[in-house]
């Protein structure tokens, strides 16, 4: 079923005129580690339901939990690499409610002692640079996974049953809240899209995570607030929750800027909740009332000792970091030369890393470029997936342009050897061979074929005669079509120019 609304929403654009956006962004990120937060399971994706579980993570009594020391560095990698101070000593906490994939009735999490506090990032958008503040960066662990089964929606309601699955329960999470973000005004949607972009390159820089949204190991919640100005105090938020494409980051904050400022423009007020978000229809409808303060009862975990990361190591993570996402785009866009518009749209499109594969595989730069923004792009587009997620790595296109700058295949035939790669059949060598793509070079062939045309188009023949050599398109095509593609055009021109001289 489409979730629908009700809900009147104001244009964007009207929004924009009356109000002030606020902005609060909480991303939470899977960990890579091989094992779970607090036991040994594995934390290996896509396992069969509850094969991945033992007494700790499903809260068995008398099971002791032991901190992941992984996690812990990478929980500091990630604070020190948004500026964050990195606590002396910290605790975990348990934040109790229930929820039946939480077996222990309690989230193991931080509260009042993060690991990671007060840091900042930047972000750029259209030429501008946004200061993005970090409240904090803490660890706690994921919970299992509900499936409701038949009902419409795939959520709660309407179902009638669920079922459970642990693999997920305890896996390490860091969850990264910003301050207020505020002054974005009317480009609110893209700093929000922006930012989130920005952390999964950093994420990924620092190689913590796979940061995979479609999977689930990046996640982001929204939270969305307007007031009459700049300098008024802030209006009451609504909070999306699992927000799971960079694109519906961009499109739930300009949704909600419009359902929220139609609220308030009609005298009504915002109500403070959770929301979710609907991809298919782009939308957000209401979840928990938020109105009335939450009690997790929160208290010191008393199975875990205190975590006092020692000082020498701490510096020692923070001298090993590797070149933050700004600086590495500003060398690299210098080392390829290519324009500011040229690089937004290649970081846009996820392709960065995959062009700089391309290149160091023995690409040209505009040729890594072209081929992973216009052909991979389109494909990847077209099956609803991100670039890496295709089946063409950067050596195969660094190679199918080897192939084109070689002349054995043209840029027409060059499409179709990453059909082949892309269908699985091999590398692209293997699939011109299979194929059978490359181009014809043999002259005696051309030749012939060449004769064949003119003597097919005897007006367009004479008209190249009588100097008209724009006319040689027609023949040009009749030749390439023959020869199914396989043909250098320009030779194909040359050809039918010497022989008509
Ligand atoms: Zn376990």
């Amino acid at each position: 079923m489409t979730a629908t609304t009700t809900d009147p929403v104001l244009s964007f654009d009207e929004a924009m005129a009356r109000f002030d956006p606020v902005l609060g962004l909480e991303v939470h990120v899977e960990l890579n580690t091989v094992s779970k937060m607090f036991c040994g399971c594995s934390t290996v994706f896509g396992a069969p339901p509850n094969t991945q579980t033992c007494p700790v993570c499903l809260g068995l009594p008398g099971s002791m939990p032991v901190v992941n020391g992984k996690a812990v560095e990478a929980a500091i990698r990630i604070g020190l690499a948004l500026n964050c101070s990195i606590a002396e000593w910290c605790r975990f906490a348990r934040k109790n409610y229930f929820y039946p994939d939480m077996p222990k009735n309690f989230q193991t999490s931080q509260y009042d002692e993060p690991i990671a506090y007060d840091g900042w990032t930047e972000v750029d958008v259209d030429g501008t640079t946004y200061r993005i503040d970090i409240e904090r960066a803490h660890m706690e662990e994921d919970t299992g996974k509900s499936l409701h089964v038949g009902g419409a929606t795939g959520r709660i309601h309407g179902a009638d049953h669920s079922l459970v699955d642990y693999n997920r329960a305890g896996i390490p999470l860091i969850e990264i809240v910003t301050k207020p973000v505020e002054g974005t005004g009317a480009q609110a949607p893209q700093v929000a899209r922006a930012y989130v972009a920005h952390l999964r390159d950093l994420l990924l820089g620092l190689g913590v995570s796979d940061v995979r949204m479609e999977q689930g190991s990046l996640r982001c919640d929204v939270n969305l607030s307007l007031r009459e100005s700049p300098s008024a105090p802030f209006g009451t938020r609504s909070e999306t929750k699992n927000v799971n494409s960079l694109r519906s980051v961009e499109r739930a904050v300009r949704y909600e800027t419009g359902r929220q400022a139609a609220r308030l423009a009609a005298g009504e007020r915002v109500v403070q909740e959770t929301r979710h978000w609907h991809e298919d229809t782009g939308i957000t409808t209401p979840g928990r009332s938020k109105e009335e303060a939450e009690d997790y009862r929160y208290f010191p975990e008393p199975d875990l000792v205190p975590i006092a990361p020692d000082r020498a190591w701490v510096e020692q993570l923070k001298a090993g970091l590797p070149e933050p996402p700004r600086e590495r785009r500003a060398r690299l866009q210098q080392e390829w030369g290519f324009s500011d518009l040229e690089m937004r749209d290649t970081v846009g499109a996820g392709a960065l890393g995959l062009v700089e594969e391309t290149i160091a595989a023995g690409a040209s730069p505009a040729a890594a470029r072209k081929w992973w923004l216009s052909e991979m792009a389109r494909r990847a587009n077209e099956q609803g997936v991100e670039l890496t997620a295709l089946a063409v790595t950067p050596a195969d296109v660094a190679r199918v342009q080897a192939l084109v700058d070689e002349g054995k295949v043209n840029d027409k035939l060059a499409r179709q050897v990453f059909d082949g790669v892309l269908a699985g059949e091999g590398t692209p060598d293997e699939v011109v061979e299979k194929r059978g793509l490359a181009v014809v070079s043999d002259e005696g062939a051309l030749s012939a074929a060449v004769d064949r045309a003119i003597e097919a188009n005897p007006d367009v023949a004479q008209k190249i005669r009588d100097g008209k050599v724009a006319a040689a398109g027609a023949l040009i095509g009749a030749v390439m079509k023959e020869m199914r593609g396989q043909a250098d055009a320009g030779r194909v021109r040359e050809l039918i120019l010497e022989k008509l001289a």
